[in-house]
């Protein structure tokens, strides 16, 4: 795997180099992230079921929809978030479908299959090492941007979301 002291200068460059203004709440940060990726970003809380990750990303066709887990704390949240917002900065994911592609996909029927795994499937992204390596820097860097309201916690509690996070994205 990539060197992380390399990972980690590329990824503050990166950071340096998008310019976002400090935003107070993850909203004002993601229009700020939107007008870089150009497409829209909607944040959608969500229960994550046991084996899915805390977050992840569905691109559609008219916007990319942030999945986060709605059942912990507003600062684990804004990192998730961040995480998400970082994977769509640096690219990760594949081209967004047409509308046209879109509309063909909801028409394919899938009448054996629990609705919940299909969601799960088609609308998690598959990153590998490097790639996640990516979005835990710059997503560090994304939250630390952020101006937390008073009794969200500091970065410091955030060590124990990472561990949280730890081997559940995949
Ligand atoms: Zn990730």
């Amino acid at each position: 795997m990539g060197d992380l002291g390399r990972t980690r200068r590329r990824m503050r460059a990166k950071f340096k180099e998008l310019d976002l203004p400090r935003t107070r709440t993850v909203d004002d940060l993601c229009a700020a992230v939107a007008e870089r990726t150009g497409r829209e970003i909607r944040l959608e809380p969500r229960r994550m079921k046991v084996g899915e990750p805390s977050g992840f990303v569905e691109r559609r066709a008219a916007a990319d929809i942030v999945h986060f887990e709605q059942e912990t704390s507003a600062l684990h949240q804004a990192h998730i978030i961040c995480h998400e917002l970082a994977h769509l900065l640096c690219g990760h994911l594949g081209e967004a479908p047409t509308p046209e592609e879109e509309e063909a996909a909801a028409h394919v029927e899938l009448p054996t299959l629990d609705p919940d795994l299909i969601r799960l499937v088609l609308g998690r992204s598959h990153y590998d090492e490097a790639a996640e390596e990516e979005a835990e820097i710059l997503g560090a860097e994304l939250t630390r941007n952020l101006v937390l309201a008073p009794g969200a916690g500091t970065t410091s509690q955030l060590a124990p979301a990472l561990e949280h996070r730890k081997g559940q994205h995949v």
